[in-house]
């Protein structure tokens, strides 16, 4: 098997047959259309929607806004930064020339500063674009009030160093430099209590970069602090991992919040639960490293275009569409969705932006599409050693809501290449680059 194909196979695999069912339809499309469809946000979700929108229906005006002169990926990011398999920055950072070349839709490179959702503008530094369909597909923010309420200097010190890694670019970049720099001591990783972007990412950082330790030779300790009881994501497997693989390098502290951090003495302030007594107690960790992820909510860009978000600020969406509840004509995907239980991950990103892509061409023909039918799946992958893997599938069925099943693979090589073939599948997919 090539290894794209697993790409493939791993959307067979998590029973998403939407994207086959889709390309099917391009050919049956005949309708010809300029309809203005402008997708904010060229990550994951958004480049998907594009290019499944100009697949089946090429007349469609198809514009994407984006803020990143480049493509940026944060899949495989934890792979480059524990130097497995060969993954090189390059393998990370693609132009976005090859999509709009290949996909043809428009692309331009700017920042969106306003979105008025009833007359249909969006506003960049560049000048305004109009719309008859938006597609939001702008991601996530971090919530840095959260963990410092208005202390707005100490969460931008925090921001800078120590980065929560969730956004590519310059906090990859940051993260990088940190673990080759280590010389000893601890390297805390806090986790936030609520949603946030690809639920084992941390949890895999972790194990890269006590393998880049092991590897390396580096007296280093890597601390996770978790309120929750075990890890959000693949828990027995990473349990297992911290326990056998990683065990003289990685300690997990479950139960544990992040209270407080001080740069100057480097010391980390938390709260963890003493099983024995049963009450939380405060204990100071000296560190050398941290990477602290803030609670994350929808892009800021959502609230901002009025589009309704829940407290714990992701997006509502009327069920079982991806359509706003706050407007019609408004679609909202990826990570900033705050409706189903899909995790905030890339495969679920494109695979969602392809549900959407075929709802809005049937839409814009006068038909209607089966939500409850066409569900999305998702499988993701985290790299726990040089060359192992893990991975969960999700299967999706739509009854009363949406319903969620779960199979979670073995700690193998296998599934260190699976993850290699759909991450490169992925990227030729949309961005059309073959690597
Ligand atoms: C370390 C790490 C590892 C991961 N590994 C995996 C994995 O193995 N498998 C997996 O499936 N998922 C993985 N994920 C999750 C995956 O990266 C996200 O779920 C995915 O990126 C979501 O796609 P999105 O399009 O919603 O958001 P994004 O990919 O974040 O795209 C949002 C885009 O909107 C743009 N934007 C935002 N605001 C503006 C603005 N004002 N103007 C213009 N443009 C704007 C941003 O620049 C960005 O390009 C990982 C995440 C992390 C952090």
């Amino acid at each position: 098997m090539i290894r794209r194909d697993f790409f493939k196979l791993s959307i067979l695999t998590a029973a998403s047959l939407t994207s086959v069912k889709a390309v099917s339809n391009a050919k049956t499309n005949s309708k010809s259309t300029k309809t203005k469809i402008a997708i904010c946000g060229g990550g994951f979700a958004g480049l998907s929607c594009a290019k499944q929108l100009k697949t089946l229906n090429p007349n469609l005006d198809v514009t994407v806004i984006e803020k990143r002169v480049n493509f940026s990926s944060c899949p495989f990011s934890n792979a480059w930064l524990g130097e497995v398999r060969n993954i090189s920055y390059e393998d990370l950072n693609y132009d976005y020339n090859s999509a709009i070349e290949k996909y043809k839709y428009n692309f331009i490179n700017a920042t969106i500063s306003d979105i008025d959702k009833d007359k249909k503008i969006i506003t960049t530094e560049q000048g305004t674009i109009e719309y008859e369909y938006l597609i939001m597909a702008v991601g996530i923010d971090y919530n840095y009030k959260k963990l410092f309420r208005r202390d707005i200097k100490k969460a931008k010190e925090c921001e800078v160093k120590a980065p929560p890694g969730l956004k590519p670019g310059s906090e990859h970049l940051k993260l990088k430099r940190m673990i080759k720099n280590f010389k000893g001591g601890n390297f805390v990783i806090s986790i936030p209590s609520q949603a946030y972007k690809c639920p084992p990412a941390p949890y895999e950082r972790a194990c890269m970069i006590a393998t880049y330790f092991k590897k390396n030779k580096i007296d280093g300790k890597v601390i996770i602090i978790d309120p929750r009881v075990k890890p959000a994501a693949k828990p027995e497997r990473f349990t297992q991992t911290f326990n056998e693989i990683h065990k003289d390098i990685i300690e997990y502290k479950s139960n544990t919040k992040f209270k407080d951090v001080d740069f100057d003495k480097k010391e980390i302030y938390i709260e963890s639960f003493n099983k024995k007594t049963l009450v939380f107690e405060k204990i100071t960790l000296p560190f050398e490293e941290a990477s602290i992820i803030p609670p994350n909510t929808a892009n800021k860009l959502i609230k901002k275009a009025g589009l309704e978000t829940y407290v714990n600020g992701w997006a509502k969406l009327r069920q079982p569409t991806f359509r706003s509840i706050s407007h019609e004509d408004v679609y909202i995907i990826g990570d900033s969705q705050g409706e189903y239980p899909y995790p905030k991950s890339a495969q679920m990103a494109n695979s969602c932006a392809y549900l959407v892509a075929e709802e809005l061409v049937n839409r814009i023909k006068g038909e209607g599409y089966k939500y409850k039918t066409y569900l999305p799946g998702n499988v993701c992958y985290s790299m726990v050693s040089e060359n192992k893997a893990v991975s969960i599938s999700h299967l999706y069925k739509f009854t009363d809501k949406v319903h969620v099943t779960s199979i979670t693979s073995d700690i193998d090589t296998f599934t260190a290449d699976a993850a290699e073939g759909w991450y490169f599948g992925l990227i030729e997919d949309i961005l059309g680059i073959e690597s």
